[in-house]
């Protein structure tokens, strides 16, 4: 483990590539033995991930707010509570999951049976992120656990305080053998990517997903990507925008805007750019009062490279509420900016911070034109009373998700899978989802030899033979 190890350039490389060598040549000797195959032994483990979550709740939710502010609601709901839900549901669907699927036989080839199975890749390496670092850290472990690998684990060192809560208690619940936990930063990392996996599972952001990407390619490795992107939150007139600006200032600023599938701006359709304004307004006042400084369920900005980032971004329209940052507690204001330049650099980048900007266009049209004129969203998100503009989202439009009406909450329904499309990602998790990315899905086909009913196949390539 390198729990402390430095992670500057004055890390030791050597020792650093060794480690991470070691550690793999250690898993793959486990998953060699088979022990981490029966369904027992994937069970077991998963159990006692959840016995740890149940058990150190208050440990894991105390580095949470250490790392981000998050309050303890915030943790149990988004983090804790939504991990032991993603162990019910695999637990409870197991069986039906790993399953041998029968595949029917074409009568030229019959009689023969087909079916497929999943066995596990192997040793796999998951790359986890700061802005939910339990979460995604412990979703895919859920899913990679459940397939029969084993599993290295790398927590992001920009939420330290989860990342050795991570390290300490995931070997004491966790088989040993067959699951590590590797802390560190860019030195640790790269060490890991220089050897052999059989999968990556890399949340994080696209730069760094190019570089994932091609230290995988040089072992043929597959690799899992859930980047991030400007989902966008589009908002049609007639829609009943109390309630649909309740829903984004939720979404948005939970966790201080730091949530990849949080609305990214509102794309507002004619007049109701101008009239969600005040319901934002409102919504903020809702929930986190006149002085959200003071609110116990709002959030920081994770470190002050962040914070400037951000706050550089404060003056790209006009504030219709917020703005108020202070550096010293890195708190930054929910905010929201109008008459936003489609061009500035608020629009440019995904903002990940709690700054909603909104930006009009004057009909649905221009609204899709809009979006597909730019990367492809994480999420799409909209409101609207029109089921015909919904059809035309659906089919028009290319996203990793698409919600109407409640953002964020695909990640409440288990049986749908989660990920993005081109710049916001590749492949798919979350319940069944996982088991398929952490599995090699394996065909079987199974021929009896006797009788030789393939006689007709076989050469000399007759003109009766032609026609079969
Ligand atoms: P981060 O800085 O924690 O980096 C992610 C991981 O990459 C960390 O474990 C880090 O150690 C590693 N890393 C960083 N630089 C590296 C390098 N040069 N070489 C190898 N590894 C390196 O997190 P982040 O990237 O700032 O996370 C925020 C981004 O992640 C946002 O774009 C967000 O949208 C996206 N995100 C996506 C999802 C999703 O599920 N699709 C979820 C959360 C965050």
């Amino acid at each position: 483990m390198l729990r402390g190890m430095p992670t500057n350039n004055n890390v030791d490389t050597d020792s650093t590539t060794d480690h991470a060598a070691q550690t793999v040549t250690r898993l793959r000797a486990t998953f060699d033995t088979g022990r981490t195959k029966p369904l027992s032994w994937r069970r077991q483990q998963l159990h006692a991930l959840r016995q740890m979550l149940a058990e150190h709740q208050d440990v894991f939710a105390d580095a949470l707010y250490t790392d981000l502010g998050k309050s303890a609601t915030e943790s149990h709901v988004m983090e804790i509570g939504f991990l032991i839900k993603e162990i019910d549901h695999t637990l409870r669907h197991l069986d039906r999951w790993t399953r041998p699927s029968k595949v029917s036989v074409p009568l030229v080839l019959a009689p023969a049976r087909a079916w497929t199975v999943r066995e596990p890749l192997g040793t796999v390496l998951i790359i986890s992120p700061w802005n939910y670092p339990l979460n995604l850290a412990l979703a895919p472990l859920v899913g990679a656990l459940a397939a029969g690998n084993c599993v290295i684990l790398k927590p992001s060192e920009v939420a330290p305080a989860t990342s050795a809560a991570l390290a300490h208690w995931l070997p004491r619940f966790l088989d040993p053998q067959a699951v590590a936990v590797v802390e560190g930063g860019v030195p640790e990392t790269t060490a890991l990517l220089e050897q052999r996996f059989d999968h990556i599972f890399y949340t994080g952001n696209g730069t760094v997903g190019r570089i994932v990407m091609a230290a995988a390619a040089r072992h043929l490795t597959p690799v899992t990507l859930e980047l991030g992107g400007k989902s966008p939150a589009v908002v049609e007139p007639g829609a009943d925008l109390a309630t649909a600006a309740r829903r984004i200032v939720w979404a948005k600023f939970m966790n201080a805007g730091q949530t990849c599938v949080a609305p990214d701006y509102v794309l507002a359709v004619g007049q109701a750019g101008v009239d969600i304004e005040s319901h934002l307004t409102a919504a903020i006042r809702e929930m986190y009062g006149t002085d959200p400084a003071r609110s116990a369920d709002y959030g920081n900005i994770i470190n002050e490279r962040h914070f400037d980032r951000l706050a550089g971004l404060l003056n790209d329209g006009r504030t219709v509420v917020g703005g108020d940052h202070d550096r010293p507690t890195r708190y930054i204001a929910p905010t929201v900016l109008a008459d936003v330049d489609p061009d500035s650099a608020v629009m440019r980048d995904e903002i990940f911070g709690p700054i909603l900007p909104i930006v009009r266009v004057p009909d649905l049209d221009a609204a899709i034109a809009f979006i597909s004129g730019r990367d492809k969203p994480l999420a799409l998100y909209a409101f609207t009373p029109s089921k015909r503009s919904k059809q035309r989202l659906i089919a028009e439009t290319s996203s990793g998700g698409l919600v109407f009406g409640v953002p964020t909450a695909q990640l409440g329904v288990p049986g749908l899978p989660f990920g993005g499309v081109g710049e916001s990602g590749m492949g798919q998790y979350h319940g069944a989802h996982s088991l398929d990315t952490f599995s090699n899905i394996k065909s079987v086909l199974d021929k009896r030899l006797t009788p030789d009913t393939m006689g007709v196949t076989y050469p000399p390539y007759t003109r009766r033979k032609d026609r079969i």
